[in-house]
Protein backbone atom coordinates (compact mmCIF):
# COMPACT_ATOMS: atom_id res chain seq x y z
CA UNK A 1 0.00 0.00 0.00
CA UNK A 2 1.70 3.45 -0.92
CA UNK A 3 1.26 6.19 1.99
CA UNK A 4 0.08 9.11 -0.40
CA UNK A 5 -3.65 8.24 0.09
CA UNK A 6 -4.76 10.72 2.48
CA UNK A 7 -7.88 8.49 4.10
CA UNK A 8 -5.34 5.55 4.35
CA UNK A 9 -2.92 8.10 6.20
CA UNK A 10 -5.28 9.12 8.62
CA UNK A 11 -6.55 5.34 9.73
CA UNK A 12 -3.33 4.33 9.52
CA UNK A 13 -2.35 7.45 12.52
CA UNK A 14 -4.99 7.02 14.18
CA UNK A 15 -4.48 3.46 14.83
CA UNK A 16 -1.23 4.18 15.97
CA UNK A 17 -2.78 6.92 18.80
CA UNK A 18 -0.65 9.44 16.71
CA UNK A 19 -0.39 13.21 15.26
CA UNK A 20 1.21 15.40 13.35
CA UNK A 21 4.09 16.55 15.25
CA UNK A 22 4.56 20.64 14.63
CA UNK A 23 7.49 20.43 16.62
CA UNK A 24 9.21 18.39 14.18
CA UNK A 25 8.53 19.61 10.86
CA UNK A 26 5.94 16.79 9.88
CA UNK A 27 4.55 17.11 6.57
CA UNK A 28 4.00 14.42 4.71
CA UNK A 29 4.09 13.84 0.71
CA UNK A 30 0.67 13.06 -0.85
CA UNK A 31 1.23 13.13 -4.37
CA UNK A 32 2.84 9.65 -5.13
CA UNK A 33 4.36 11.14 -8.39
CA UNK A 34 6.77 13.71 -5.63
CA UNK A 35 8.56 11.18 -3.41
CA UNK A 36 8.93 9.15 -6.91
CA UNK A 37 10.58 11.55 -8.41
CA UNK A 38 12.98 12.64 -5.92
CA UNK A 39 13.87 9.24 -5.08
CA UNK A 40 14.55 8.75 -8.51
CA UNK A 41 16.29 11.59 -9.46
CA UNK A 42 18.44 11.73 -6.51
CA UNK A 43 21.39 10.99 -8.03
CA UNK A 44 22.74 7.50 -6.48
CA UNK A 45 22.64 4.27 -8.95
CA UNK A 46 20.98 1.46 -8.09
CA UNK A 47 23.73 -0.69 -6.31
CA UNK A 48 24.34 2.55 -4.07
CA UNK A 49 22.78 2.93 -0.69
CA UNK A 50 20.45 5.97 0.38
CA UNK A 51 20.45 7.76 4.10
CA UNK A 52 17.11 9.21 4.60
CA UNK A 53 16.55 11.73 6.92
CA UNK A 54 13.10 11.86 8.59
CA UNK A 55 11.07 9.32 7.35
CA UNK A 56 7.77 9.78 8.63
CA UNK A 57 5.19 7.06 8.17
CA UNK A 58 8.28 5.69 5.40
CA UNK A 59 6.31 7.49 2.08
CA UNK A 60 9.57 8.28 0.11
CA UNK A 61 11.03 5.63 1.79
CA UNK A 62 9.23 2.98 0.33
CA UNK A 63 10.43 3.87 -3.10
CA UNK A 64 14.17 4.35 -1.75
CA UNK A 65 13.69 0.66 -1.16
CA UNK A 66 12.61 -0.65 -4.22
CA UNK A 67 15.10 1.73 -6.17
CA UNK A 68 18.23 1.48 -4.37
CA UNK A 69 20.38 -1.94 -3.19
CA UNK A 70 20.15 -0.53 0.87
CA UNK A 71 18.56 2.22 3.11
CA UNK A 72 19.39 3.66 6.52
CA UNK A 73 16.76 5.79 7.87
CA UNK A 74 17.46 8.23 11.17
CA UNK A 75 13.54 9.39 12.49
CA UNK A 76 13.50 11.88 15.83
CA UNK A 77 10.03 11.06 16.42
CA UNK A 78 10.04 7.64 18.40
CA UNK A 79 5.86 7.42 18.09
CA UNK A 80 7.14 6.97 14.13
CA UNK A 81 9.18 3.69 14.81
CA UNK A 82 6.00 1.30 15.40
CA UNK A 83 4.59 3.02 12.35
CA UNK A 84 7.58 2.44 9.95
CA UNK A 85 7.89 -1.00 11.08
CA UNK A 86 4.09 -1.82 10.40
CA UNK A 87 4.77 0.24 6.50
CA UNK A 88 8.29 -0.98 5.61
CA UNK A 89 7.92 -4.86 6.91
CA UNK A 90 7.51 -6.02 3.13
CA UNK A 91 11.68 -4.67 2.28
CA UNK A 92 14.35 -6.48 3.79
CA UNK A 93 16.80 -3.92 2.56
CA UNK A 94 15.96 -0.83 5.48
CA UNK A 95 17.11 -0.16 8.79
CA UNK A 96 15.65 2.56 10.47
CA UNK A 97 17.09 4.05 13.25
CA UNK A 98 15.41 6.47 16.22
CA UNK A 99 17.25 9.74 16.86
CA UNK A 100 18.09 13.24 16.20
CA UNK A 101 20.33 13.62 12.89
CA UNK A 102 21.77 16.52 14.56
CA UNK A 103 23.27 14.47 17.52
CA UNK A 104 24.12 11.03 15.37
CA UNK A 105 27.13 10.07 15.12
CA UNK A 106 27.39 10.02 11.56
CA UNK A 107 31.06 8.55 11.23
CA UNK A 108 30.33 5.42 13.38
CA UNK A 109 26.75 5.48 11.53
CA UNK A 110 29.03 4.67 8.13
CA UNK A 111 31.18 2.70 9.73
CA UNK A 112 28.63 0.31 11.06
CA UNK A 113 26.16 0.35 7.48
CA UNK A 114 27.94 2.09 4.81
CA UNK A 115 31.62 0.95 5.09
CA UNK A 116 31.39 -0.79 1.31
CA UNK A 117 29.16 1.81 -0.95
CA UNK A 118 28.84 4.89 -2.47
CA UNK A 119 25.92 7.20 -0.47
CA UNK A 120 23.66 9.83 -1.19
CA UNK A 121 21.38 11.35 1.35
CA UNK A 122 17.69 11.98 -0.12
CA UNK A 123 15.79 13.37 2.38
CA UNK A 124 12.26 15.36 2.54
CA UNK A 125 13.62 18.10 5.48
CA UNK A 126 12.12 19.89 8.31
CA UNK A 127 11.75 23.07 7.60
CA UNK A 128 12.84 24.34 11.02
CA UNK A 129 16.60 22.89 10.45
CA UNK A 130 17.40 22.71 6.70
CA UNK A 131 20.17 24.53 6.94
CA UNK A 132 22.15 23.23 10.23
CA UNK A 133 21.16 19.57 8.75
CA UNK A 134 22.70 21.13 5.36
CA UNK A 135 26.08 22.35 6.94
CA UNK A 136 26.37 18.95 9.30
CA UNK A 137 26.34 17.02 6.43
CA UNK A 138 29.11 19.32 4.38
CA UNK A 139 31.14 20.00 7.33
CA UNK A 140 31.09 16.40 8.24
CA UNK A 141 33.47 15.21 6.18
CA UNK A 142 31.81 12.09 5.59
CA UNK A 143 32.23 10.77 2.24
CA UNK A 144 29.11 11.57 0.68
CA UNK A 145 28.34 11.31 -3.37
CA UNK A 146 24.90 13.44 -3.30
CA UNK A 147 22.72 14.95 -0.77
CA UNK A 148 19.09 15.86 -2.52
CA UNK A 149 16.51 17.22 -0.31
CA UNK A 150 13.26 18.92 -0.64
CA UNK A 151 13.05 22.26 1.55
CA UNK A 152 11.80 25.93 1.41
CA UNK A 153 11.78 27.41 -1.68
CA UNK A 154 12.97 30.46 -0.86
CA UNK A 155 16.20 28.24 0.70
CA UNK A 156 16.43 26.18 -2.31
CA UNK A 157 16.37 29.51 -4.45
CA UNK A 158 18.90 30.98 -2.58
CA UNK A 159 21.59 27.52 -2.35
CA UNK A 160 21.36 27.69 -6.25
CA UNK A 161 21.68 32.17 -7.02
CA UNK A 162 24.80 33.75 -8.35
CA UNK A 163 27.20 35.82 -6.70
CA UNK A 164 25.54 40.16 -7.01
CA UNK A 165 21.82 38.92 -6.70
CA UNK A 166 19.94 39.52 -3.83
CA UNK A 167 19.29 35.30 -2.83
CA UNK A 168 22.85 34.97 -3.25
CA UNK A 169 24.33 35.03 1.21
CA UNK A 170 26.82 32.90 3.33
CA UNK A 171 25.33 29.55 2.95
CA UNK A 172 25.24 30.24 -0.84
CA UNK A 173 28.92 30.98 -1.14
CA UNK A 174 29.45 28.11 1.65
CA UNK A 175 27.19 25.02 0.61
CA UNK A 176 29.49 26.18 -3.71
CA UNK A 177 33.07 25.38 -1.83
CA UNK A 178 31.41 22.02 -1.08
CA UNK A 179 29.81 21.06 -3.64
CA UNK A 180 28.06 21.92 -7.15
CA UNK A 181 24.05 22.94 -6.81
CA UNK A 182 21.38 22.48 -8.97
CA UNK A 183 17.69 23.19 -8.50
CA UNK A 184 15.39 20.07 -9.78
CA UNK A 185 11.87 21.05 -9.70
CA UNK A 186 9.50 23.09 -7.08
CA UNK A 187 6.84 21.28 -4.84
CA UNK A 188 3.86 23.17 -4.18
CA UNK A 189 2.23 23.07 -0.71
CA UNK A 190 -0.81 21.37 -1.58
CA UNK A 191 1.63 18.08 -1.68
CA UNK A 192 1.87 17.63 1.71
CA UNK A 193 -0.61 16.51 4.55
CA UNK A 194 -0.83 18.91 6.26
CA UNK A 195 -0.14 21.37 3.94
CA UNK A 196 2.85 23.92 5.28
CA UNK A 197 2.38 27.75 4.34
CA UNK A 198 5.05 27.80 1.89
CA UNK A 199 6.53 26.09 -1.27
CA UNK A 200 8.94 23.84 -1.32
CA UNK A 201 11.63 22.70 -4.14
CA UNK A 202 13.80 20.12 -4.75
CA UNK A 203 17.87 20.37 -4.60
CA UNK A 204 20.58 18.36 -5.95
CA UNK A 205 23.93 18.66 -4.32
CA UNK A 206 27.19 16.97 -6.15
CA UNK A 207 29.83 16.99 -3.70
CA UNK A 208 33.09 17.14 -5.46
CA UNK A 209 35.74 14.47 -4.80
CA UNK A 210 37.96 17.01 -5.50
CA UNK A 211 37.67 20.69 -4.46
CA UNK A 212 38.00 23.32 -7.46
CA UNK A 213 38.53 26.23 -4.98
CA UNK A 214 41.65 25.52 -2.68
CA UNK A 215 42.53 27.17 0.23
CA UNK A 216 45.50 26.91 2.91
CA UNK A 217 43.46 26.94 5.61
CA UNK A 218 39.34 26.17 5.78
CA UNK A 219 38.39 28.23 9.25
CA UNK A 220 39.94 31.14 7.45
CA UNK A 221 37.65 30.84 4.42
CA UNK A 222 34.16 30.00 6.57
CA UNK A 223 35.31 32.96 8.55
CA UNK A 224 35.90 35.24 5.37
CA UNK A 225 32.58 34.10 4.02
CA UNK A 226 30.72 34.84 7.59
CA UNK A 227 32.06 38.50 8.45
CA UNK A 228 31.22 39.47 4.63
CA UNK A 229 27.87 38.91 4.71
CA UNK A 230 27.58 39.59 8.41
CA UNK A 231 26.87 43.31 7.71
CA UNK A 232 25.39 43.12 4.00
CA UNK A 233 24.96 46.51 3.75
CA UNK A 234 28.69 47.52 4.13
CA UNK A 235 31.14 47.33 2.07
CA UNK A 236 33.71 44.25 2.44
CA UNK A 237 36.32 46.38 4.11
CA UNK A 238 34.09 47.29 6.48
CA UNK A 239 32.22 44.11 7.31
CA UNK A 240 35.60 42.55 7.33
CA UNK A 241 37.02 44.65 9.92
CA UNK A 242 33.60 44.57 12.01
CA UNK A 243 34.19 40.41 11.84
CA UNK A 244 37.55 39.90 12.01
CA UNK A 245 39.24 42.00 14.98
CA UNK A 246 42.38 40.54 14.50
CA UNK A 247 43.50 42.50 11.31
CA UNK A 248 43.70 45.97 10.93
CA UNK A 249 42.25 48.09 8.65
CA UNK A 250 44.96 48.92 6.32
CA UNK A 251 45.62 45.22 6.86
CA UNK A 252 42.40 44.46 5.45
CA UNK A 253 43.09 46.84 2.55
CA UNK A 254 46.31 45.68 1.61
CA UNK A 255 44.58 41.97 1.03
CA UNK A 256 41.95 43.34 -0.08
CA UNK A 257 43.98 45.37 -3.40
CA UNK A 258 46.06 42.07 -3.23
CA UNK A 259 43.33 39.32 -4.10
CA UNK A 260 42.60 41.75 -6.97
CA UNK A 261 39.24 43.66 -5.63
CA UNK A 262 38.72 47.32 -5.83
CA UNK A 263 38.71 49.13 -2.26
CA UNK A 264 34.14 49.40 -2.50
CA UNK A 265 33.71 46.20 -3.07
CA UNK A 266 30.80 44.45 -1.58
CA UNK A 267 31.02 40.75 -0.24
CA UNK A 268 28.12 39.67 -2.04
CA UNK A 269 29.54 40.13 -5.79
CA UNK A 270 32.19 37.52 -4.80
CA UNK A 271 32.11 34.11 -6.06
CA UNK A 272 33.95 30.95 -3.34
CA UNK A 273 37.16 30.85 -5.15
CA UNK A 274 37.29 34.59 -4.61
CA UNK A 275 36.40 34.19 -1.09
CA UNK A 276 39.34 31.66 -1.22
CA UNK A 277 41.96 33.88 -2.42
CA UNK A 278 41.25 36.93 -0.21
CA UNK A 279 41.26 34.05 2.49
CA UNK A 280 44.62 32.92 1.20
CA UNK A 281 45.90 36.86 1.05
CA UNK A 282 44.86 37.02 5.18
CA UNK A 283 45.92 33.24 6.52
CA UNK A 284 49.57 34.54 4.81
CA UNK A 285 49.35 38.02 6.62
CA UNK A 286 48.22 36.00 9.87
CA UNK A 287 50.86 33.78 9.41
CA UNK A 288 53.33 36.61 9.02
CA UNK A 289 52.35 38.36 12.33
N1 LIG B 1 9.79 11.75 4.59
C1 LIG B 1 8.41 12.00 4.98
C2 LIG B 1 7.63 12.48 3.78
O1 LIG B 1 8.26 12.92 2.81
O2 LIG B 1 6.41 12.41 3.78
C3 LIG B 1 8.33 13.01 6.13
C4 LIG B 1 8.98 14.36 5.90
S1 LIG B 1 8.66 15.54 7.17
C5 LIG B 1 8.81 17.06 6.26
C6 LIG B 1 10.16 15.60 8.14
C7 LIG B 1 10.46 14.35 8.96
O3 LIG B 1 11.70 14.56 9.65
C8 LIG B 1 9.44 14.02 10.03
O4 LIG B 1 9.18 12.65 10.01
C9 LIG B 1 10.13 14.43 11.33
O5 LIG B 1 9.66 13.71 12.47
C10 LIG B 1 11.58 14.14 11.00
N2 LIG B 1 12.59 14.92 11.77
C11 LIG B 1 12.47 16.19 12.23
N3 LIG B 1 13.59 16.58 12.84
C12 LIG B 1 14.46 15.53 12.75
C13 LIG B 1 15.80 15.33 13.22
N4 LIG B 1 16.46 16.29 13.87
N5 LIG B 1 16.38 14.12 12.98
C14 LIG B 1 15.71 13.14 12.32
N6 LIG B 1 14.44 13.29 11.86
C15 LIG B 1 13.82 14.47 12.06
Amino acid sequence: MRLTDISYVKRLMASHGITFQKKFGQNFLINPMVPERIAEECGAAPEDAILEIGPGIGTMTQYLCEMYEKVVAVEIDRALIPVLGETLANYDNVTVIEGDIMKTDLKALFAEHFSDKNVTVCANLPYYITTPILMLLLESGIPLDNITVMIQKEVADRLCAAPGSAEYGAVTASVSYYAEVEKLFNVSAGNFLPAPKVDSAVVRMRLYKDKPVKVANEDMLFRVIKSAFGQRRKTLINALSSGMGEFTKSDLSEAIAEAGFAETIRGERLSVAEFGRLADVLWTKKSQK
